[in-house]
């Protein structure tokens, strides 16, 4: 085009100053000519009849079909460059079972020209089963969380804990748009619980998040289950294993009688001789270490019947004659000559009364 100043426009022949053209044209004829919005007339969206989520690449979680429908029709609009200020509203009004009908304005400034121009488009519903709906229904899993104790069964704050944490983590990430994020199953064993789950990723993160509220430890083993596009598929299992002990727990620890008071990645505890706080680290020579004389549960209340100086004495409930013990270091707490003692391997110990409820206690 030769590079001369116009004053006109060659379309409409109407005089326009150069700053006021696009492309060449004035702005009437580049809005006659030009589609300031593509959206198609007729379009089609993929629904998961089961969950509601739309693909659209990839398949995406929906509120409900005018939700999908909004979202899926606004990622296909496309707008002209020189349109600024764009602004695009858009409503949804169900037709029929399967079609919904999306009405549109497009607001936007052409070189100080305010724009508004209203578009519709209709879409039709298929409806078919997504990749996350077929797997879960198809028992599909990728990886099983288990849930085990050392010696021991999971008691049933453990197992209603558990599950709950796990619940709610996969509905979070679910909600979040990880479609694998499923549980497929869930087996309840004598020994603990199995998880199967359509992720990797969500079975180790729960897997971690649990240890750290319950300590234990973690192993992980895989096995290979078949080859995809050239690949080994893998299923890998994650095996947390909670100690031994729990809250409530009398044990002994590097001769020291310690009240276990809370488990997590490291273990708190009440030395029952000095009244100080006692700090495990929650590793595996540690534990294998500990011995366990009971739970305050099974701790049994019995009559303190004098106090001397650096003993008392009470009734020892098991034999049930009168046995001399260490003076506590929390005499003065003891009401009515009433004390709750438990047997260990060097006689009677008493429980301070502060801790007499702990195995119930929430952590
Ligand atoms: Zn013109
Ligand atoms: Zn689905």
């Amino acid at each position: 085009m030769p590079n001369i100043k116009q004053n006109f426009c060659p379309a409409c022949g109407k005089n326009v100053s150069i700053d006021d053209t696009i492309g060449g044209v004035c702005i009437d004829c580049f809005i006659k000519n030009v589609d300031l919005i593509e959206c198609r007339e007729n379009d089609e969206i993929v629904v998961c009849k089961r969950c509601g989520a739309f693909y659209d690449a990839e398949w995406k979680n929906s509120v409900d079909e005018e939700d999908a429908v909004l979202r899926y029709v606004s990622s296909r609009i496309k707008t002209s460059n020189e349109l600024d200020e764009q602004d695009i509203d858009l409503m949804a009004e169900r037709m029929d079972s399967n079609r919904i009908r999306v009405n549109g304005i497009l607001h936007g400034d052409l070189k100080g020209k305010i724009i508004e121009k209203t578009f519709s488009s209709i879409v039709h519903i298929k409806y078919t089963v997504c990749d996350s709906c077929s797997r879960i229904s198809g028992g599909y899993y990728e990886s099983i969380l288990q849930i085990r104790a050392d010696d021991r069964g999971l008691n049933n704050k453990e197992q209603t804990d558990v599950k709950k944490i796990v619940n709610d983590y996969v509905t979070r990430r679910y909600e979040d748009g990880d479609k694998r994020s499923f549980i497929t199953k869930i087996d309840e064993l004598d020994e603990g619980i199995d998880f199967y789950l359509g992720s990797k990723t969500v079975s180790k993160q729960i897997c971690k998040a649990i240890k750290l509220k319950y300590g234990g430890e973690i192993q992980r083993s895989s096995k290979l289950v078949g080859v995809k596009d050239g690949k080994n598929l893998y299923r890998v299992t994650y095996s947390l294993r909670l100690f031994k002990i729990s809250p409530g727990d009398v044990i002994s620890f590097k001769e020291r009688f310690i009240q276990i008071i809370k488990v997590a990645k490291d273990i708190e505890g009440i030395d029952l001789k000095s009244g100080k706080t006692v700090l495990l680290e929650g590793k595996k020579s540690n534990i294998d270490s500990i011995k366990i004389f009971g739970n305050i549960k099974k701790a049994v209340d019995t009559d303190l019947l004098s106090i001397g100086d650096k003993i008392i004495e009470v009734v020892d409930p098991y034999a049930n004659k009168s046995v001399k013990i260490l003076k506590p270091y929390f005499i003065d707490k003891i009401k009515d000559n009433r004390v709750r003692v438990i047997k260990t391997s060097t006689g009677l110990l008493a429980i301070p009364p502060e801790y007499y409820n702990i195995s119930i206690k929430k952590i």
